[in-house]
């Protein structure tokens, strides 16, 4: 026994000295104590990290990189600031206000690298941080691709909510072929204030906000307001599917189709859009195709003209050319296509084009409609 015994040290003291040629040096014990990192949200991520070493700890790294859609993996390598010393306590915090924020229930990937006095390195494990908005209790209910996150009301109203999401994406699907090719998160806040404290840069008229590479949208939907509410779904998870199968390095979206195409998703247009609209037609003030490619106007009345065009146009496109098309043209997007390029390739018609054949659909749809509420009143002029 005591010969296996001696045999076993002896290889293995061969081995050590085959792996690391330097054993003259004292061996250096570098150890990770402990790792933890923990949201405190909406502000900040705090990472922490606790080490030791018999000879002292000389270089610290937080890595980190953010879990969202992209085309090369994006990490962040942070250099620690600390005291050299053998047993080490360090914290980093990732502040939201350099990065613009990060969503409810967002999540970041870290590792860290330790470096000590004799050259001994440890990398630890890459570990996940949810960034979950913890001041609310959050209930949740899934169905298929879709997961609602909400803490006001109850099961129903959750469910309510659920049947609209699922009824979009069913339009969306219907009108063009698009779907959800990933998991997508919904957070229901329980009104526009509880929303607004939930975001780093908060604008007044943010009513929801989708997060498109995350995945993720938060909206804030007052009991009283469960209407408008459904609609607002219906908007916003039609950007999060337009932007799953279109998102790519080169090229973004014409803002029109967009826009338009969550308006479309959320049904019929509203009223106070129709005004706008048929004023413009009346005062022959409505906007090119191509200025509406472009972000929309930040003046409220313009903006409601923008998006009432934009689901005219995509109104147009489906209408006139049906399903297949408006998928030809979502592909055609996904390749990275300018957007003339892309619909000359699927209509045959460019932005100036589309803008001319839709502005006579369009003249004549209102014309038209103007007419037929216009007879009541004629025919009653006549008692
Ligand atoms: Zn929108």
């Amino acid at each position: 026994m005591i010969k296996k015994a001696v045999l076993l040290a002896l290889i293995i003291c061969l081995f050590l000295a085959i792996l690391s040629p330097g054993l003259v040096q004292a061996q250096s014990e570098l150890t990770i104590l402990d790792s933890s990192a923990e949201a405190e949200f909406p502000s900040r991520l705090n990472f922490n990290l606790s080490a030791h070493s018999n000879v002292s700890i000389t270089d610290i790294r937080l890595c980190y990189a953010v879990d969202r859609a992209s085309f090369a993996e994006v990490i962040s390598e942070v250099y620690i600031e600390f005291m050299s010393s053998t047993t080490v306590d360090v914290g980093w915090s990732l502040e939201m206000v350099r990065i613009g924020g990060l969503p409810p229930g967002s999540s970041v990937e870290y590792w860290w690298k330790v470096e000590d006095a004799s050259g001994n390195k440890v990398e630890t494990a890459p570990a996940q941080v949810q960034f979950d908005d913890i001041r609310y209790p959050w209930r949740s209910l899934t169905e298929g691709e879709v997961t609602i996150y909400w803490y006001q009301g109850d099961d129903s109203f959750a469910r309510e909510l659920m049947t609209a999401a699922q009824q979009a994406l069913g339009r969306l699907a219907e009108d063009t072929g698009a779907h959800l090719e990933k998991p997508v998160k919904l957070y229901i806040y329980a009104d526009v204030n509880d929303l607004k404290g939930a975001m780093i840069y908060p604008q007044e008229w943010t009513g929801g906000v989708a997060f498109t590479r995350y995945g993720i949208m938060a909206i804030g939907i007052a009991p009283g307001n469960i209407g408008w509410g459904k609609r607002a779904i219906a908007h916003e998870l039609t950007h999060l599917v337009i932007h799953q199968m279109t998102l790519n390095p080169y090229n973004s979206l014409p803002n029109w189709l967009d826009e338009g195409l969550a308006m479309h998703t959320e049904g019929e247009l509203g009223s106070a859009f129709t005004a706008y609209l048929s004023r413009a037609i009346a005062e022959d003030s409505l906007i090119s195709v191509q200025s509406l490619s472009s972000p929309f106007s930040a003046y409220a009345e313009e903006a409601y003209l923008c998006y009432a065009q934009s689901y005219s146009l995509v109104e147009f496109l489906i209408a006139n050319y049906g399903q297949g098309k408006m998928l030809e043209l979502l592909n055609t997007f996904r390749e990275g296509s300018g957007y003339d390029a892309a619909l000359e390739g699927v209509y045959g018609f460019d932005m100036d084009g589309l803008d001319s054949l839709w502005r006579e659909y369009v003249t004549q749809q209102y014309q038209s409609a103007a007419e037929v509420w216009m007879q009541p009143a004629l025919a009653g002029a006549g008692y």
